[in-house]
């Protein structure tokens, strides 16, 4: 008999990397919250690789932390290994990864959530989402409870209708041996939602007693930890290493001869996969001519004997998985744990919702992470963030926060779902970010935290300091231009000691700092007047005048971008009635109903023809408008 638990603002259905930022961020934003489980030991459980960041995904997390989120301060917490990628390569693509100790990470989450104000955790799964007309209500748990909610956000990650699948051997089930939700996709269905169906695969885990180590190439953390969060301090931490392998001849043949027992291959897998985190019998197949692959052997953590293969995804059957892991240098008397598994999964069409990710077709019901055909922790937290905020201001009936694809990573992953759609699991790359000199990791507080003060999730103090730091970088980038070096005798020995082109006319110290090869600290004996600055300064005025140029033609596109941007497309807008539009851009724009022709133009199908029909039809109404008033 169904019963009533309880009235909240805000139901989170799940509590992964997407459901812990929704829920905290909600509650955080002083509205009631309720965030369910299948179960509660898996709060934020990073079922696959045992770490965050990378190029890309590193500046979401940083993106993530300046508006308000959770994940950059819990990693700085519960890191085992931080690294500084690119480094030798131009601060666009420079980011931080960071090796987690998992059990950790979720144990901090999960503490977080319990003692969060406004926030309850229930282990509870939720079978259906309750209605009136087009609007959300509430959700009914398998218990039949009823949980009455203004909004609802789902964020069920790879657990809708889970199949694990291992060799010819599959059943029903969610990842890491948990249950799975069989009842929600039904719910989701009989609302009038289409489902697709991914998959994903992780590698065996194995003892580490049985590594040998002394085969392999050792990989540290970096010297100088630069933490994750802007609220970080300096951090002082002893690190464990990963360490390098490869994959050989007698590996590929192991796998080679057993592809007719592989599910990716039998087509018992239908599911498409990450084609960014391949499974090695995928890599084998579509890589022929590489005679090994990289294979990263990384600790799962301090408490446990756990490693993770990274590089080694697979669901061939487990005799296969023990004689191709055995065959890695290294690996020999590999003790496998845990064996590899794929895994299928139901998510919803992002194209069904909208930028701030509620769904077009039911008001205040929200999508979040795994579930919008994404893949990975950081691409799911930042919907899960953008969905709590977003639920949050539209209850407190404030404008939405949607982000531009010039603006943030955030914005480029949640424009690319809800306008393009996606076709298998998606990873944000720095590919996909046009402006991503702009959309640096190190800036995003300059970016982004003025957006996450104004609702509320960034401290009027750490506002305050953000604002001191930034003044201090203006400053320092003007003082640099007005600071003049003439070519006095000391003047130019000094360039020749630092081997650099020596002055024959007055030059500021700005235009010294953009040669390659002088970079702020070594222009110090040059700058008598010159005050230490904290090193997040120094970056900052190093960046921004070395990449003038480079940045003032960024800024110009995104003007450009911006102004197709502001052309907004009315909500009632009747495509039928527009002459001149291609019958495939018709249908397209129907569906995608995006808000401006900015995004109308990123559609696939809808040509640049199109778009000059829409704009001349926007124009003729605008102005027939104007007449009737
Ligand atoms: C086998 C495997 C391999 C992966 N490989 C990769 C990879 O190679 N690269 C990569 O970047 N990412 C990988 N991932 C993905 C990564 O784990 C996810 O992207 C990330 O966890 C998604 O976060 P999420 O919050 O959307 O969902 P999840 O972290 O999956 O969390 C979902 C939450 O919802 C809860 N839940 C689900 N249904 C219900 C319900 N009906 N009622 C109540 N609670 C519910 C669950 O208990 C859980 O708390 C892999 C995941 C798995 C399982």
């Amino acid at each position: 008999m169904e019963y009533k638990v309880g009235k909240y603002d805000v139901a989170v259905v799940g509590a992964g990397h997407a459901g812990c930022e929704a829920a905290l961020a909600a509650a955080r934003m002083g509205l009631k919250t309720v965030a369910f489980a299948i179960n509660l030991d898996s709060i934020a459980l990073m079922a696959c690789n045992p770490s965050i960041g990378g190029p890309g995904k590193g500046n979401m997390v940083r993106e993530i932390d300046v508006l308000g989120g959770q994940m950059g301060i819990n990693v700085d917490k519960t890191f085992i290994q931080m690294r500084m990628l690119n480094t030798k390569k131009g601060p666009a693509v420079r980011a931080l990864r960071s090796q987690l100790d998992k059990r950790a990470y979720s144990a901090s989450m999960k503490s977080t959530i319990e003692n969060q104000a406004n926030l309850d955790i229930v282990q509870e799964e939720v079978i259906k989402i309750l209605v009136d007309g087009d609007r959300v209500k509430g959700v009914m748990t398998k218990t039949l409870g009823i949980y009455e909610a203004k909004a609802v956000i789902v964020t069920t990650g790879v657990y809708l209708r889970g199949r694990i699948v291992i060799g010819d051997m599959s059943y029903n089930g969610g990842p890491s041996g948990l249950f799975p939700a069989n009842e929600l996709s039904k719910s989701l269905e009989d609302l009038g939602f289409e489902l697709g169906r991914f998959k994903t695969g992780t590698p065996p885990r194995i003892h580490k007693d049985s590594v040998d180590f002394s085969k392999m190439i050792i990989q540290p953390g970096d010297d100088n930890i630069i933490p994750f969060s802007f609220t970080s301090d300096k951090i002082e931490r002893k690190q464990i290493p990963c360490w390098l392998t490869y994959t050989n001849k007698v590996t590929h043949k192991i796998i080679e001869e057993n592809l007719y027992r592989a599910p990716l291959y039998t087509g018992d897998i239908k599911g498409a996969g990450p084609r960014y985190c391949p499974s090695v019998e995928m890599k084998i197949v579509n890589f022929k001519n590489k005679t090994s692959h990289q294979i990263f052997i990384e600790p799962e953590g301090i408490g446990t004997n756990e490693m993770y293969i990274q590089g080694l995804s697979t669901s061939l059957p487990v005799d296969v998985q023990i004689k191709m892991t055995r065959s890695v240098k290294g690996l020999e008397n590999a003790k496998i744990m845990r064996f590899g598994y794929a895994i299928e999964y139901d998510f919803v069409i992002p194209t069904q919702l909208k930028p701030t990710l509620e769904a077009k077709a039911v008001q205040s019901l929200y999508m979040a992470g795994q579930i919008n055909g994404t893949s990975g922790y950081e691409e799911a937290a930042a919907q899960g963030l953008i969905a709590g905020i977003n639920a949050a201001l539209k209850i407190k009936e404030k404008e939405p926060l949607i982000l531009s694809r010039s603006d943030a990573y955030i914005g480029v992953l949640i424009d690319d779902l809800v306008t393009k759609g996606v076709m298998e699991p998606y990873r944000i790359l720095t590919s996909r970010a046009e402006y991503r000199l702009l959309l640096r990791q190190d800036n995003a507080d300059i970016r982004l935290m003025d957006k996450g003060h104004k609702i509320g999730l960034i401290s009027d103090e750490a506002y305050k300091k953000f604002l001191k730091k930034k003044k201090t970088i203006d400053e320092e980038i003007r003082r640099l231009k007005s600071v003049k070096i003439t070519p006095t005798a000391r003047a130019n020995k000094v360039l020749e000691q630092l081997e650099t082109a020596m002055l024959n006319s007055p030059s500021t110290l700005a235009e010294l700092l953009k040669r390659p090869e002088l970079n702020y600290d070594i222009l110090k004996v040059l700058d008598e007047n010159r005050i230490d600055l904290p090193s997040e300064v120094v970056e900052q005025v190093e960046i921004a005048t070395k990449y003038e140029g480079y940045i003032k033609r960024q800024i110009a596109q995104v003007e450009q971008f911006k102004k197709l941007e502001n052309k907004k497309i009315p909500e009632d807008i009747n495509y039928e009635e527009i002459y001149g539009l291609g019958f495939e851009a018709r249908e397209k724009l129907k569906k995608v109903k995006p808000l401006s022709i900015g995004q109308a133009s990123r559609i696939s199908g809808v040509n640049p023809s199109d778009i000059t029909v829409m704009m001349i039809y926007l124009e003729t109404r605008r102005r027939k408008k104007l007449h009737v008033q």
